[in-house]
């Protein structure tokens, strides 16, 4: 696809909100909060609309399945929640994905965005999501998107775009 001016908060907004309808459908006892932050002076953004929502879609989905096995782990109090922020920071945009989940650990950190790596049973992830990501924000938009874990307390990815 060609990368076209787009509504970067509506994108994301809208692809965040796919994410947590489908995660709570297809999970039991799902009490996980969704938290959308969008940064006011985000405005238009050159991007290819529908491969950047599904890396929002991915990134979002994969917080939400890191908190919910947290929360089959934890003590009563535990707020499964999953943050998604906006800003504009000089001359590039960052999508922020932030997640108070199990963590990544250092091993599997070095690997998520390998294709077909994942920690999921068989039939629950295809290791996929990831590695397409990191291919449309890279190649696709020239961006970068890096990921930050501390191991039982949770996730962040951040996408950086040209703004
Ligand atoms: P899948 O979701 O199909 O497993 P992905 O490429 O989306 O494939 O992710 C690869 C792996 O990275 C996951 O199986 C998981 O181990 C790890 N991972 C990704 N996002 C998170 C996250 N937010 N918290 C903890 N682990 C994560
Ligand atoms: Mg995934």
């Amino acid at each position: 696809g060609e990368r076209a001016p787009a509504d970067l908060n509506a994108l994301v907004g809208e692809h965040a909100n796919l994410a947590y309808h489908g995660r709570r459908a297809q999970t039991s006892d799902f009490d996980a909060a969704l938290q959308i932050d969008l940064g006011d002076d985000v405005g238009q953004v050159d991007v290819v609309a529908q491969d950047l929502g599904r890396v929002v879609l991915n990134l979002v989905t994969n917080a939400f399945d890191a908190v919910t096995a947290r929360a089959q782990a934890e003590a009563p109090g535990y707020q499964p929640t999953v943050r998604v922020t906006t800003r504009r920071a000089g001359a590039t945009v960052e999508i922020t994905v932030e997640d108070n989940g199990t963590g990544i650990p250092e091993d599997v950190r070095r690997r998520v965005f390998e294709p077909f790596y994942t920690t999921k049973p068989a039939g629950k992830g295809t290791g996929l999501g990831l590695s397409m990501s990191h291919d449309i924000v890279e190649q696709g938009h020239g961006g970068s998107l890096d990921v930050e874990s501390t191991e039982g307390e949770g996730t962040a990815f951040v996408i950086t775009l040209p703004a």
